[in-house]
């Protein structure tokens, strides 16, 4: 989805109006505009090591960024005293944009996850992780070609849990129809402009009935705007088996968070596993384009870690810049080198490393 596009996006509707495509080869293109200026937050664990992958393949596919490194999670809380410290919130304050490796979700230590409340504080509400099955990497499921739509912002991760009476807690579970509709109206948008057919909205109003059932609610009301797509709903644990039975009965898929990250990673795993899934999310005031996958602790530092996600991560990211040419360059390098099977990383059976697999895209580029 290009910047301009959003911006115009937001402007006319509340929402995005894309025109770029996502990870996919539909869409029209967007127009590049001088040298961007992008936040860089390599992240924790394998982060440094996939995003410095991403950036070199951005870099040999021609496109000029002026990326504005910063740090955050773990290592920006030992040397600044914060996982969020001040001159990266400058940096994305400006750039409105960041290519972004995993952080460190700390449980019970006095903040929340970062992710979350960078997510927030730009109201980054629609997540979007495009899945599809790669050639050359197998996995039990053919024919994988779907679209995860998360709403991003609310939910349970609203984060608000007390202790009710000693061994009783509640966590509280936030569900707006002014974000329902926001993420319901961004689905049926990206669906209309990348050419897919149904949107399947995924719940579980038959017991929540009141914050689940907002959230259909909502998403019929929109679903009533956009005849030309089918709309559909399943209980989520229906959809799961029905995801591992039978993938290609599903398009586009609109989510509250907490399902939109389980099933996520369901998802990845039906094309090969977390290091192929690209993520975005897009907001009313910037983006913010990151991996699926978390630091990966048990592999970081190994230089094995699969970089794929976080190079089709950094094309979504040319997408939005209006660099999509380049992005499909990029896409289609991945593909020819995962296709040929020579060199790929331990997590699918080979026997490659971070950086022979991120040189063998780079020659494949054309
Ligand atoms: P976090 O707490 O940061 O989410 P995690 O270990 O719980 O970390 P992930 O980082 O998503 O969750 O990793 C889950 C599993 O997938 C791990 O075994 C990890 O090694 C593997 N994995 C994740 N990303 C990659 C990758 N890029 N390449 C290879 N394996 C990966």
């Amino acid at each position: 989805m290009a910047r301009s596009a959003v911006k115009a996006g937001v402007r006319r509707a509340g929402v995005h109006r894309g025109t770029v495509n996502h990870d996919g080869r539909r869409g029209a293109r967007g127009k590049a505009a001088g040298i961007p200026r992008v936040t860089l937050i390599p992240g924790d664990g394998v982060g440094p090591e996939v995003i410095d992958a991403a950036v070199k393949v951005i870099e040999a596919a021609g496109v000029k960024i002026d990326w504005d490194r910063q740090l955050a999670g773990a290592i920006a809380l030992r040397r600044f005293g914060s996982p969020v410290p001040e001159q990266l919130l400058d940096s994305l304050k400006t750039t409105k944009v960041a290519l972004k490796g995993p952080l460190e979700t700390r449980v019970g230590e006095g903040y929340r996850s970062i992710n979350v409340y960078l997510r927030k504080l730009f109201e980054l509400y629609a997540n979007v992780r495009p899945v599809r099955t790669q050639a050359g990497v197998h996995t039990p499921f053919r024919g994988v070609d779907l679209v995860v739509i998360r709403e991003n912002t609310e939910d349970l991760y609203a984060g608000i849990e007390y202790q009710v009476a000693p061994g009783v807690v509640e966590s509280v579970k936030i569900i707006t129809a002014r974000a329902s509709m926001l993420i319901a109206r961004f689905a049926f948008e990206y669906a209309r402009t990348h050419h897919r057919h149904l949107v399947t909205a995924i719940h579980k109003a038959n017991i929540m009935k009141l914050s689940d059932g907002l959230f259909l609610k909502c998403a019929q009301r929109v679903a009533r705007d956009y005849r030309d797509i089918e709309y559909k709903e399943q209980i989520v644990d229906a959809a799961c088996m029905r995801l591992v039975t039978d993938p290609q009965a599903f398009d586009v898929l609109l989510l509250e968070n907490l399902y939109g990250d389980i099933v996520s990673d369901l998802c990845a795993g039906l094309v090969g596993g977390l290091g192929f899934v690209p993520g975005a999310n897009y907001g009313k005031h910037g983006a913010i384009f990151e991996t699926v996958h978390g630091t990966a602790p048990d592999i970081a530092g190994k230089g094995i870690a699969n970089p794929v996600a976080a190079i089709k991560t950094g094309a979504l990211l040319l997408d939005y810049l209006g660099h999509a040419g380049a992005g499909d360059r990029i896409r289609a390098a991945v593909d020819a080198v995962l296709r040929a099977g020579r060199v790929v990383t331990p997590d699918i059976g080979g026997k490659a490393g971070t950086a022979d697999l991120t040189a063998a895209v780079i020659r494949a580029l054309k």
